[in-house]
Order: structure tokens, then sequence, then C-alpha cells
């Protein structure tokens, strides 16, 4: 069997990287990695156990104990922690509000990596994978890394409207909130490859993204 091809996309919180790596994986007929929803999961179960998510050492020590499971249909991508179906749990303000110091915690890091990569190896034809370091770290010979921005006030409407909120300079402040910590943690900050094209979805739909990312892929192929 042959490598799966990877498209690795990374880029800040609210870019319009969900919906266009889903939308790049249904083209292509591809899997896809939310490693996000992975940050978030082990975030979730780490709030249930009472973990003081503010503690390094804490974290590091726990999060050996949490598992967790995701599903790579693109049209049904699913994510359970300990068993649970938590697709809906990790969406909420608790888990937004720890996700960024949890994930900044090299051990948590190392864990979901391996699982990360595990999914990689085990996809068939491809995988679109997207988080903040996929480009970076996680599959540094990926044939394509995408790195997408959108201006703050573009990606804070986009999430106030997933998150049904009205509160657009809440949210605002707090994408921005986590892409400084995400930007400036030690171990494997959100940052653009060498060898990423960077796309700014500010002024682009999403079909257009998707178009331009689907013409790369058939390009390197
Ligand atoms: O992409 P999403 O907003 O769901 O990611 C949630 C958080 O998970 C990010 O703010 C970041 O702290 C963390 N994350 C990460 N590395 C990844 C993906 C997400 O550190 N590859």
């Amino acid at each position: 069997m042959s490598t799966p091809f990877v498209v690795a996309i990374d880029g800040p919180s609210g870019s319009g990287k969900s919906s266009t790596a889903r939308g790049v994986a249904r083209r292509l007929g591809f899997g896809y990695l939310d490693t996000g929803a992975m940050y978030r999961a082990v975030t979730w179960a780490l709030l249930r156990r009472e973990v003081d998510t503010g503690d390094a050492a804490a974290v590091a020590a726990a999060v050996g104990e949490v598992q967790t499971v995701s599903g790579t249909d693109p049209d049904a991508p699913t994510i359970t922690a300990d068993g649970v179906d938590v697709s809906v749990e990790i969406r909420g303000p608790e888990v937004v509000a720890h996700v960024s110091p949890v994930s900044a915690v090299p051990e948590v890091r190392t864990r979901l990596v391996e699982l990360q990569r595990q999914a990689i190896a085990a996809a068939g034809e491809g995988i679109v994978v997207e988080g903040r370091d996929i480009g970076t770290v996680v599959a540094t010979d990926a044939p394509l890394k995408i790195f997408l921005t959108a201006d703050t006030a573009a990606r804070a409407a986009r999430r106030a409207a997933e998150e049904g909120s009205g509160d657009t300079a809440a949210t605002a402040a707090s994408l921005e909130r986590r892409d400084q910590i995400d930007s400036t943690r030690t171990t494997s900050p959100l940052a653009k490859a060498d060898d990423a094209v960077e796309i700014d979805t500010t002024d682009l739909t999403l079909d257009e993204v998707v178009d331009e990312i689907v013409t790369l892929v058939w390009e390197r192929r």
C-alpha cells in the first residue's frame, strides 16, 4: 500500500481551517483529522478529573490516563474521550478557556502527535489534517502544506456565527488570547512552515479556498 497523500492545514483560530479541511477532504475522497478536537477532548477529560489546568506538572501526570479516539470521515467526524462522545462539550466555553494552556504542556503534545501520526499512517489514499503544527511537526514531509490566515475581524465574525454568539468583540478577545498563547509557547508554537502555501481567506468564499487547495493537490499528485 502506498503512503497516504497528506494535506497539512495550519493557521490561527477562526481562519477557516475546519470548513476548508472538510471541504477539501470531501472533494478528494480523503480522510479528515481535526487535531484541535483532540486537544479539546483531552482538556475536557482533565477538567472532568478536576486537574488544575494551570499546573503543567499535574496536567503532564494525568494526560497518560486519557483515552481519545478520532473518527476521520469528513461527513461525520467523531471524537471521544474516555469512551464518551464529547463532540458537543468540546465546543463549550469551559474547554475553550482551558485548551491553550493544556496544549502548551509538552507531554500532552507528545501523546497527541503520536496518535495523529498513527491516524495518518492508517489513512487510505489521502488525509487532510488541520491544526497548528501539522506542517512544522506532525507531518513535516507532507507533499502539500497550507497556512490559512484572515484578519481578526473576519475570524471573530466567523467564530461568533458558528457559536451562535452575538458578541463579536468578546469572541475577538478570546481568539486573540488563544492565538497569543498558541504562538508564543515553547513547544511547537503555531507557525507557518517554510514550504507552506499561505492563503489569506479574508475576502474569499469557502468554495474559492477549497478550489485553490484541490488544484494544488492535483498539481502535486
Ligand atoms: O483548532 P481549534 O480551535 O479546535 O484548536 C483548539 C486549541 O487546540 C488551539 O487553540 C490550540 O491551543 C490547540 N491546538 C494545538 N495544536 C494543534 C491543534 C490545536 O495546540 N495541532
